[in-house]
Formats: structure tokens, sequence, C-alpha cells
């Protein structure tokens, strides 16, 4: 069973998807690291440009490997190197809307992606994949379709409140002008486009706890 998870920048997408799996025992896909990733081999071997060339051969020349802690969390390898704190860092906030509107880097992804979720459906286990285009593009037959959304107030606090236990000092209106400017980008893009699918679970999580943001999935995915 394929469960997806799409939404906007901070709507709780992350703590969702992999409480999800948690509780039905099954796999989380964080495809936005995969993004990041790519992003940050492009600020490496190119510091500065926003030039697409530079993300298609990095999305060309990288090989992107997944796993999982033993808490569930996914660690992700950028051509070995595990990367799983350095993608979560400003620069890599401000440049990875361009860098996913490449369509040669999705394409990349995408493929990825539908590998991991062949391979989970082999094993008759469930997947969580949580991103943009998840239930639109990706996992179009995905049994269960969700599309968080929250106010933006509460989604720039929990970004914010992430970055500063990474150590990063931000302003919430910083973090709020950020998180805004990227969810237009994302969903202005000409190619998968965030926007929920036609047969998506809308849950807003503004006034939710996670716990009950995740009990209520999971139990509309036992229902299935
Ligand atoms: O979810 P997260 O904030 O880590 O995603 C980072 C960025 O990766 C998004 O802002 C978006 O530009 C891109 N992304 C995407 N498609 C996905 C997941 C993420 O384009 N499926």
């Amino acid at each position: 069973m394929i469960i997806t998870i799409d939404g906007p920048a901070g709507s709780g997408k992350s703590t969702t998807a992999r409480g999800v799996a948690r509780y039905l025992d099954g796999q989380y896909l964080d495809t936005g690291a995969m993004y990041r990733a790519i992003t940050l081999g492009v600020l490496r071997n190119s510091p500065g440009s926003t030039d697409s060339t530079d993300a298609v051969s990095v999305a060309a020349d990288s090989v992107i490997e997944l796993g999982h802690l033993d808490d569930g969390s996914q660690w992700i390898k950028l051509n070995g190197e595990d990367v799983s704190l350095a993608i979560r860092e400003p620069l890599v906030n401000e440049n990875v809307s361009w860098v996913s509107a490449v369509p040669e880097v999705r394409t990349a992804m995408v493929t990825l992606q539908r590998e991991i979720g062949a391979r989970v459906s082999e094993t008759n286990g469930f997947l969580v994949a949580e991103g943009r285009d998840m239930g639109t593009v990706v996992f179009t037959d995905a049994e269960l379709k969700i599309y968080l959304t929250a106010d933006v107030a509460v989604r720039a606090s929990r970004r914010g409140q992430d970055l500063v236990a990474q150590g990063h000092g931000v302003s919430q209106s910083e973090v709020a002008e950020s998180l805004v400017k990227r969810d237009r980008l994302d969903s202005d893009r000409e190619i998968d486009p965030l926007r929920p699918a036609d047969d998506a679970v809308m849950v807003d999580t503004s006034n939710l706890t996670a716990d009950q943001v995740i009990s209520n999935i999971a139990e509309m995915a036992c229902g299935r």
C-alpha cells in the first residue's frame, strides 16, 4: 500500500509521514531530501550558479542512496557522503526550488522514487511518501492521498523551531518570507507543481497535534 502526503513547507509532512510509517510498520520516503541533495551538489560544484545545465549535470552524475535509522528517520548519501544534515542549511532552502523545477532533475528523481515504491510493493509493505507531487505525478495510483495544509504563521513557527534546533539564528519574519517565496515557486512552476490531487483528502494541521494528525491518517489507511 502506498500513502502519499503532499503539501507546502512546514505543513507537517515529515513528522506525519514518519509517524504514519512507524504506526503501520512501513517505510518512510522523504523526497524533498533528494531534491535538496542535488541542490547541495550544485552549490558545491558551481557556487552562485542558477544555471539549469549545472543542475542537469549534477543529477546525471550523482549517486543518491537512501536508508533509515532505527528511529525510522531517513538518511541520505550523495556520492557516498552522508549529507542528511548539510541538506538542511538555509542556502539549500534558498536554492532548492529552482533546482527542483529543472525537468531533467525531476525525471531522474521520479525514476528513483518509483523504483523505491516498486521495491516496497513487491514485499507487500507500506510506503509513506512525502513531497509535492507524490499524489499528482509519482504515485497516481496510491491507495490513500493526503494533502496537508496549515496557516502560514504556524508553518513559519514550525520551520523556525527546526532551524533554531539546527543552530541557525533566524527571525520569524525571515522564515515566513522564505517559506512563502518557496511555496510560490513550487506552486507556479510549469512541471509537477505543488497542488492537491483531485482525490486527495485535505487535512489542515494548524490546530492539531502531530499525534492527532498521525492517528487520523493511520486510521484512514487501515480503513482502506
Ligand atoms: O519538503 P522539503 O521542504 O524538504 O522540500 C524541499 C524542496 O524540494 C521543495 O521546496 C520543492 O522545491 C522540492 N520538492 C519537489 N518535489 C518533491 C519534494 C520536494 O519539487 N516531491
